[in-house]
């Protein structure tokens, strides 16, 4: 049976922390899915479709990557996708606090199993809210996203 993961977050926008972490994946999963959700409690920057369109760009050639939206408890939608593993990464020990209750939440609520991967140091510090922050004040975020995207983010902020 192909092991299959989902990788869920905001990505807004993705980073070279998120592009690390799927990349370090592939060697632990036959197919990863990026799952751009939906965050009632997170105000939305780029949109959906925006994120999922750059997302996609910086994997086209990669056929183990694939990249979706969803709404709803991510349980629910590993399930719908045949996922029995949740990929998140892991940043500080405030991260693992926070990923450790909903993990152990959602493996009370289903069979699918969280799988860490710890940041390399170098992107410790990279965080979406960050980028975000520096985007919108008209800086230049390029170190923090992923060479296939830097110049669409950059010109799509221009327009
Ligand atoms: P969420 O809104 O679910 O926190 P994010 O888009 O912020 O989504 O992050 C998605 C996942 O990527 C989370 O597991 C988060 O810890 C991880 N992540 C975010 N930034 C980094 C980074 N710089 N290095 C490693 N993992 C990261």
């Amino acid at each position: 049976m192909d092991r299959v993961a989902i990788f869920p977050g905001s990505f807004d926008p993705f980073t070279v922390g998120h592009e690390d972490i799927v990349l370090r994946s592939l060697d632990l999963f036959d197919k990863v899915i990026i799952s751009v959700g939906y965050n009632s409690n997170k105000k939305e920057f780029f949109s959906v479709a925006k994120r999922v369109e750059w997302i996609k760009e910086i994997f086209w050639d990669n056929p183990k990557v694939l990249v979706r939206k969803y709404e709803g408890l991510t349980v629910d939608f590993a399930t719908e996708v045949g996922a029995r593993y949740i990929l998140r990464g892991l940043r500080t020990s405030a991260d693992f606090e926070y990923e450790r209750a909903i993990a152990q939440v959602n493996k009370a609520m289903s069979k699918i199993d969280s799988v860490f991967l710890l940041t390399q140091p170098e992107h410790t510090s990279v965080n979406s809210s960050i980028v975000r922050d520096i985007i919108k004040h008209g800086g230049d975020a390029s170190l923090f996203l992923p060479d296939k995207i830097k110049k669409r983010i950059n010109d799509f902020m221009r327009k």
